[in-house]
């Protein structure tokens, strides 16, 4: 049965690829001292009362957002897709060996399986690699429920170019990132299932494999989602100008967010937090 209790998020990063600034760019949102106009690639931890924890994603940058967080007890990562700003901070994962001495869990979709194993050929390989590797125990994802670390999520893919993206959903919160559009079979899935959203919108303009924040307002709608909240976040976003023309239930994600997901007995009080 999908967990109805409290959950806790923490958006670790709400930037695209680059994240922001952008090294060399002297655009108004990367020079802006705004705090929220500084992302960092794309990745949250979910957490949850006598559950533990689950690490969606470890990019380049996520040494960093473990130490802020002053964070090092996970064993559970799940991956969205293999792309470097979703990835490429896997080795990283070694630290948090070295804290719990007990091996990491990582789940991943079929679809991702091979390019995993080619790119992080070290860690899964037999190279002759005389370094330390990260200790990772490999679980390959279902589509539809899977059991990861004592949750019932729900995997699903969605389009992104020439990948899928798989997206989860842990009961009443689901997160979903770098997608270009919800097919109909999972919006029919999931709609009027969701609380909170993270979903990622990366500009206003249009993008050739990214949804925009319009079109993810439009999937927000079309779910049926209380609160939706925009992510991977490029620099066309500045935080204060965007956030005062979107819809009431819908906020712009900001790095070390934090977010409660209320249970689901709570939910008919009004719990849409009040902007800032
Ligand atoms: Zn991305
Ligand atoms: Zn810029
Ligand atoms: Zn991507």
């Amino acid at each position: 049965m999908s967990f109805l209790g409290k959950i806790n998020v923490k958006i670790l990063g709400s930037g695209t690829s680059t994240g922001v600034p952008v090294i060399g760019c002297d655009c108004a949102v990367c020079q802006s001292g705004h705090t929220r106009n500084k992302r960092k690639r794309a990745s949250i931890l979910v957490s949850a009362l006598g559950r533990p924890k689950i690490l969606v994603d470890a990019g380049p940058d996520l040494r960093q957002q473990l130490l802020e967080e002053n964070c090092a007890d996970i064993e559970h990562i799940v991956l969205t897709h293999l792309h470097a700003d979703h990835c490429h901070g896997l080795d990283d994962l070694r630290s948090l060996y070295f804290y719990h001495h007990r091996p990491l869990h990582l789940y991943v979709s079929p679809l991702h399986v091979d390019e995993l194993k080619t790119r992080f050929n070290y860690i899964f390989g037999k190279t002759g690699y005389h370094g330390t590797r990260p200790q990772i125990e490999l679980h390959i994802l279902s589509e539809g429920m899977n059991t990861v670390g004592g949750w019932q999520l729900d995997h699903v893919h969605l389009p992104h170019g020439h990948v899928q993206t798989s997206a989860f959903r842990w009961g009443h919160f689901a997160y979903a990132t770098d997608f270009k559009s919800f097919p109909k079979q999972v919006s029919d899935l999931w709609r009027g299932k969701i609380h909170t959203l993270i979903a990622s919108g990366i500009r206003d303009r249009p993008h050739q494999t990214h949804s925009s924040i319009p079109e993810t307002i439009n999937i927000f709608k079309d779910l049926e989602v209380k609160r939706g909240i925009i992510s991977h976040l490029s620099h066309e976003v500045d935080y204060i100008q965007t956030l005062k023309d979107l819809p009431i239930g819908t906020e712009l994600a900001y790095d070390r967010m934090p977010i409660v997901v209320p249970p689901l007995n709570a939910i008919s009080i009004d719990c849409i937090e009040k902007r800032d």
